[in-house]
């Protein structure tokens, strides 16, 4: 089985096509649905342990970027993985409030075997007959076209379709590893509270609805700053976010229905109007956030969405 080396040289045969569009699919393989593939741009590879990992997802245009289909910019999939294969991305089924959305890029896992590889613009020959005398290339599981007019093969792998790679567990929010640290300093930027929530470098686990709940509970409004809010606000938001999660998931293993605060909500606890609107980064994905105008006051306005593109 290719070791990780092996693998990383496997990513940089595919780096080059990163930004290219798929236009025509083959392979025997059966583990994926080829069509699934096509017209998706390769956004990104990676490699986590022995496995490759390859994103893809729609282009995006100018035009497009208020469409709540669009990419998201960051890394910041919550759905679930597509296959019922078990995923070893811990970031994937356990995460609540991860089902509400469709996933706008996707990550196609590859787990090699002994004799995988990848190839870019070439195809395997075979090196020698086999015992019968016959000369049979190696069949491919996947062969991949690209618009740039170039194609990678796929040999000897197991695929499947994932919603994130590994993450790290000090970014996931339900890892007793979790860095809190690093949270308030991610927090601490001049950017809405909300965006940064979504960010899954940092916050890996957090969906639209804990977002929503657990601003609500520190009282604190989606589109403040972060640099603008006192430190002890971004703590209580920190501690709200590891409770909540937690709390989520405990509920979720007994199959108790989860109560929201605010999420999907007309009036707050205290009986104000609940507002909601689609915010998210430029050019990202706009996501309905629901807040309390009364409960939760704007600090550090002006024009907060300004500088919040990645
Ligand atoms: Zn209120």
């Amino acid at each position: 089985m290719p070791e990780g080396p092996t693998v990383r040289r496997f990513c940089s045969l595919a780096s080059p096509f990163v930004g290219q569009r798929v236009t025509k699919v083959g392979g025997s393989t059966k583990q994926i649905a080829l069509p699934d593939l096509m017209e998706q741009q390769l956004q990104d590879c990676q490699v986590h342990g022995k496995n490759l990992y390859l994103a893809f997802g729609c282009s995006v245009t100018k035009e497009k970027a208020d469409d709540v289909d669009s990419q998201d910019d960051g890394k910041s999939d919550e759905g679930c993985s597509l296959t019922g294969e078990p995923s070893t991305a811990p970031g994937d089924q356990s995460a609540p409030g991860t089902s509400e959305e469709t996933p706008v890029r996707k990550w196609l896992r590859f787990h090699f075997g002994l004799y995988g590889s990848v190839r870019a613009n070439e195809i395997a020959r075979a090196k020698q007959g086999n015992k019968r005398g016959d000369w049979k290339d190696p069949s491919p599981r996947l062969i991949v076209h690209f618009d740039g007019g170039g194609f990678l093969v796929f040999y000897n792998c197991r695929m499947t379709w994932c919603s994130c790679p590994f993450v790290e567990p000090t970014c996931d929010i339900l890892c007793p590893e979790f860095d809190k640290e690093k949270a308030l300093c991610a927090l601490s930027h001049p950017r809405p509270v909300c965006i940064t929530l979504m960010d899954q470098s940092v916050f890996s686990g957090v969906g639209n609805i804990i977002k929503n709940e657990i601003l609500y509970l520190a009282r604190i409004h989606p589109l403040s700053l972060g640099s603008a809010l006192p430190e002890e606000t971004l703590v209580a938001l920190i501690d709200h976010a590891v409770t909540f999660t937690a709390e989520w998931l405990r509920d979720k293993i007994k199959r108790k229905a989860l109560h929201y605060h605010i999420y999907m909500k007309e009036q707050c606890e205290d009986g104000h109007q609940v507002l909601k609107e689609a915010i998210g980064p430029p050019y990202g994905l706009q996501r309905l956030t629901w807040y309390c105008p009364t409960c939760q006051k704007l600090v550090g306005s002006g024009d907060a969405l300004q500088g919040t593109q990645e």
